[in-house]
């Protein structure tokens, strides 16, 4: 199986593996017990606090450790105090984590303002000065897109708008780990992150915290997590979470230059099909991420065509739930309808290789030019 899709998930590195087992078969204590075997794996999961922090340029005490990027995200919207008239506002390309819980806030009587992106998939400085007009309460603003892998340049928005009283938080879950990324420089008051997107294991996420911002916590019943996340922690997974930052760190650089290497290589070959468009090409974005579009083309049966190839990629053009409506992302980039539903993305990873790209060109040339 040619692997390109780690937006939607890593394999597990075997380092973080063996890191976790100990606290699956050994040290099964609970961190809250006062004994021993509780204090064994508090002291795991401070190192791991200690790891994600590093990763994410914040302090560990920063670090809220939630089951995953989705719950982060949910927490983070859930932080608002809503007093009537409060408004919040999310981008036109947040990712269903966001989009969903604003839409429940909005249901509960609450303004929702949705921030229009150009059509490479940025926001541009005249939205925000007029998103400043209309103060809403919180703003949030992914800092990588999961689909085209744009990046928005949320160091200078969260300047504009925290300077004008206005809180910001930024889902950085396709972000960690593939561009340098530090909370503080961002200046943003929260930051949501996942593990499994960094080759850490699934159901384990975290939210960073300003120090100033007050969070309304979603679970209760536990002390857990400053009293902010109630739940006995899930230490294992904390732990591989941990261990994945650290590695994420240390070959930064490395995965980097790899997965941009691969990027151009593909990028390069994708260029000679005819018509293909690849979507946000004039923006900064991941260095793993390409969507394209091909016209005339369903991008879920060429998606299903590769499967029966061997090859696992993803198609945008439709929401989990079936329904045959393209992407928003791409719809609210102002895509044309037929293009958006042809769309393919692409997202590469650190065990990728030439030889893989190679294959999957000549597989889809197969497929699209040979019709
Ligand atoms: N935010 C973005 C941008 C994502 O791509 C994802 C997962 O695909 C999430 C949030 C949700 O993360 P998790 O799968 O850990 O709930």
């Amino acid at each position: 199986m040619i692997y390109l899709d780690h937006n939607a998930t890593t394999p597990i590195d075997e380092i973080v593996l063996d890191a976790m087992l100990p606290y699956l078969k050994s040290f099964y204590g609970n961190p809250s017990s006062l004994y021993r075997y509780g204090r064994i794996v508090h002291t795991a999961i401070n190192r791991a606090r200690e790891q994600v922090a590093a990763l994410a340029d914040s302090l560990p005490s920063q670090v809220l450790f939630t089951s995953c990027g989705t719950e982060a995200n949910n927490l983070a919207l859930a932080s608002v105090n809503l007093t009537p008239g409060s408004k919040i506002a999310i981008s036109a390309i947040e990712h269903p984590s966001i989009a969903e819980p604003a839409l429940h806030l909005k249901h509960k009587g609450h303004d929702l303002i949705i921030i229009k992106v150009d059509n490479n998939g940025l926001i541009q400085p005249e939205t925000i000065e007029h998103l400043i007009s209309l103060q809403p309460s919180l703003v949030s603003i992914m800092l990588a897109n999961n689909e085209t892998g744009v990046i928005q340049d949320l160091a200078y928005i969260a300047a504009q708008l925290t300077e004008n009283g206005i809180k910001v938080h930024t889902d950085a879950v396709q972000a960690l780990g593939k561009i340098p990324l530090s909370f503080n420089r961002l200046g943003v008051q929260l930051m949501s992150l996942s593990s499994h997107k960094i080759y850490g294991p699934k159901g384990c996420g975290a939210l960073i915290i300003k120090k100033d911002m007050q969070i309304n916590p979603i679970l209760f019943g536990g002390g857990q997590e400053q009293g902010l996340r109630a739940g006995t922690e899930n230490v294992a997974a904390i732990v591989g979470f941990g261990k994945a930052a650290e590695l994420a760190q240390a070959e930064l650089v490395q995965r980097n230059e790899h997965l941009l290497f691969l990027r151009e290589l593909l990028e390069d070959s994708l260029m000679s099909i005819p018509g293909l468009r690849i979507f946000s090409q004039n923006a900064q974005r991941l260095p793993n991420t390409v969507q394209f579009g091909i016209p005339d083309e369903d991008g879920e049966m060429l998606l299903m065509r590769l499967d029966q190839k061997g090859v696992a990629v993803s198609s945008a053009s439709a929401c989990a739930s079936g329904s045959d409506k393209p992407s928003a992302v791409l719809t609210a980039m102002g895509i044309e309808v037929s293009l958006a539903k042809s769309a393919i993305r692409v997202s590469l990873g650190k065990s990728n290789t030439p030889a893989e790209i190679c294959e999957f060109i000549k597989l889809l040339k197969n497929l699209v030019c040979q019709k």
